[in-house]
Formats: C-alpha cells, structure tokens, sequence
C-alpha cells in the first residue's frame, strides 16, 4: 500500500539522472518513499520530534505532557538527581570532554572504576567502556573476526552487530530468531570450513521483546567450539532479579559466555557501550581495536552518570521489581484487548502488531493527541507486515500510566477500525 500510494509523488521528486546528486541513493529513495506516502494520508511524519523534557517514563512534547513510552530509561534513572549530579561533579573535575583517545591521554580515574564496576556487576574478569553501544558491536565483532571465519547470528540481531560483521569480511549466515535447533545445524555444516566461529544472539531482543534459550545457545557453542557473544543491550537492569541479565533470569553462570555486550543508553542513564568478558580479551581490545584506540574516550560526564545509574541499581533492586511487575501488566492489558503482542515475554518492551505501516502511523497519530507517544516501526526498517507500536516500559510508569495508555490503544484502534 505505501509503495502504490507513493510510486507517483516518488518519481516526480526524484531528480533526473546526475552522476553528482545524491538523490538515487537507496536509503534516500526509501525514505522519500514513506515520507510521500505519509503525505498523501495527510499524516504527520512520527520521526525525528523533539522532546522538551527529560525523557523517560513522561515527557513533553510541543509544549504538552505526555505518558511517554518511546525511550529506554528503564529504571526511571534519566531524571535521577544523583545520576545528575555525578555528571556535575566530573564536568568540574575533568571538563566536558576527554579529549584525546584513552590510550594517550584521555583516561581519566572514572573511566576505570565504570569498568571495573560493569565487570563485578556481570561476574566477569574485566570490562572495556566504548563511546556509544553502536560503535562497541561494530569495532569489536569487526576486529575479533575475520575473511576466514563464519558468523552465526540471530536473524533478528540488532543493526550495529550486523555493521560488524560486514566490516570483518567473515562469511555471514542468519538463522531464524530464536532457533537454536537451526542454529546448531548451521554451525554443523559451517564448522571445519572456518578458522573461528562466532554465534552472535541478544538477551532480550529490541523488536519484539522475547528472550532466547541461552542454556541451549551455550551448549551448542561449546560443541561446535564457537566463541558466544551476547548482546545485553536491553536486559541490563531488566531481566534477573537484581538487573544482571539474562543470565542470572536464567539461573546461568556468566562465565558460561565469551563475551558480553552492553550499552549504557538505555538503563545506565548515559551514553556509551561496553563488553565484558575474560581478562586476556579485554586487554587485546584495549590495545587493539580501531575503536577504541582511535576514538575519544567516553566522556568524563557519561561515564560518572553511568557509573552512579549503576551503584542506584545494585542499591535499589526494587526498581527492577517495579519494571516486571509494569511489564507484566501491560501485556496483560494489551492482550486482553485483543492486540497482537507477538512473542513479547512482558519484560520491558511490548509490540502491538499492526501489521501495516499506515496502520502504525495512524494509531501512534491518535496516541499522540490522546497525550500518549509511542514510536511506530515500519516499513523499511521492518516487512510491511511485521509493522507495529513499540512501547518501552520504565520502572517510573505508573499503574495508571498503563491502564491509560491500554484504553486509549483500544480507543483509537477501534475508531480507527470504524473508519475502515
Ligand atoms: N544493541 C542493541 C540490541 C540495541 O538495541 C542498540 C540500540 N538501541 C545498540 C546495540 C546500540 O546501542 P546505543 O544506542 O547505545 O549506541
């Protein structure tokens, strides 16, 4: 449907063929695609809208207060005076800026005592702190791996892992989300080919908020003797009780996993990525990959903030209560309304399956003038028929915030079902 109701207005704002314009580039077209088409509806485009406020479980936008579940502040510790305040401290300390890569002269003692509390926080050896989640999947799986090797992954594996193995040359198979079985019969057949092999899953996906099997994942990494990678983007002060990930929801020894992944965008209250893993790794990381080595430190600021978001989760593991037992409701409300939530396990991210991009586009629109902001995800960035709401739930909802927010889902969509 976006495709016929776009093609026209597509081909007329295209310009002609012109080796030095842009314009034919591919993202460009997609984009001019969607925008032509949400013109066509009269509908508004949902992307790129500022925020007045800090963003977390409430915002403001054009001036008006909305229930907000479009950001990834878990835990609610985006509006956390101390994490502010840390942030404060080190700007007077140490200036906004690093200034210079860690290797020569941009390490600062906060960029240690962030690593050294990730890593005791994961139950592994050492930690290394990047500038943003994107840029840690990308320089390390782009480092680790090579022309020789395979890399397994989820087919739902998050951009920036996918970025990384592009840049590593290794040879790429995708196995579909969540299947270990298909899995294990890929790593069997690509196995005495490769050099190394590397199985790449996440602990809590972003699009559909399911969880894998890690215990399976871990046994078939050990059998065909790959290196596991888990990318803990959304489960760090999510999933286990205290916030440790998926591991500890799952009763599973950390070491178990070569290498974790995290960022501190999203629970940590800041910016940045990091990994953790064994000793041995992390050093050849600190001293080896492109990005970290060549690129700024993370800022003093960040890393405090991170680091204070980090000692109010371990200190506060009822935060993560909280955000379960929101999680859980809100599932039940929405499927109960008769939404289609996918795979979603209630954690912390819950899709409602539209299954059209307009459809999305429409709901998120009458949301939004109801005071509620929910980001619609659709086509390119997902198959037309996999387009959906996503809402991001936070430990500072509140009951109410939920209960609105379903009724208000159940209102626009059956207004939007009468207007055929
Ligand atoms: N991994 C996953 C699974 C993600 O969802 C994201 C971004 N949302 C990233 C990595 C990148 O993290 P960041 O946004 O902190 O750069």
């Amino acid at each position: 449907l976006v495709q016929r109701l776009a093609k026209r207005r597509v081909a007329e704002a295209l310009a002609p063929d012109d080796p030095r314009d842009f314009s034919s580039l591919p993202g460009l077209r997609d984009f001019g695609l969607i925008q032509a088409a949400l013109d066509s509806l009269d509908l508004p485009s949902p992307f790129n809208i500022p925020h007045d406020a800090r963003a977390g479980a409430h915002s403001v936008i054009a001036g008006r207060e909305v229930i907000n579940f479009s950001s990834y502040d878990y835990l609610g510790l985006n509006a956390d005076p101390r994490v502010a305040a840390a942030a404060h401290v080190a700007i007077d300390r140490y200036g906004v800026s690093a200034s210079a890569s860690r290797t020569v002269s941009g390490e600062r003692p906060v960029h240690g005592a962030l690593e050294a509390a990730l890593a005791e926080h994961h139950g592994a050896e050492a930690a290394l702190a990047f500038v943003s989640g994107h840029a840690t999947n990308v320089t390390v799986i782009g480092h680790l791996m090579g022309p020789r090797d395979v890399i397994l992954h989820d087919a739902s594996i998050h951009n920036s892992c996918l970025e990384g193995a592009k840049l590593s040359g290794a040879r790429r198979i995708a196995f579909p989300h969540n299947d270990w079985q298909a899995a294990e019969r890929a790593l069997a057949d690509t196995r005495r080919g490769a050099e190394r092999v590397l199985l790449l899953i996440e602990g809590h996906y972003s699009m559909d908020g399911d969880v894998p099997d890690l215990a399976r994942f871990i046994a078939i990494a050990r059998a065909h003797d790959a290196w596991l990678m888990v990318d803990e983007a959304h489960s760090l002060g999510v999933l286990g009780s205290t916030g440790r990930g998926i591991a500890e929801a799952q009763g599973i020894d950390p070491r178990e996993v070569d290498i974790w992944m995290g960022t501190m965008s999203k629970t940590l209250a800041a910016c940045g990525g990091y990994v953790t893993g064994r000793a041995t790794f992390i050093d050849w990381l600190r001293h080896t990959a492109p990005g970290f080595v060549y690129s700024v430190g993370i800022a003093p600021a960040l890393a405090a903030a991170a680091l204070e978001a980090l000692t109010i989760l371990k200190a506060e593991p009822e935060r993560v209560a909280k955000l379960a037992a929101n999680g859980a409701l809100f599932l039940r409300l929405l499927r109960e309304a008769g939404f289609d939530t996918g795979g979603s396990g209630g954690h912390a991210i819950v899709p409602v399956i539209t299954h059209s991009s307009v459809g999305a586009v429409r709901l998120s629109g009458a949301l939004a003038e109801a005071g509620v902001n929910v980001q619609p995800i659709i086509f390119p960035a997902v198959p037309e028929q996999s387009a959906r709401l996503r809402f991001f739930l936070s430990a500072a909802h509140t009951p109410e915030d939920l209960r609105t927010a379903a009724a208000c889902l159940a209102h626009a969509d059956a207004a939007q079902r009468r207007a055929g």
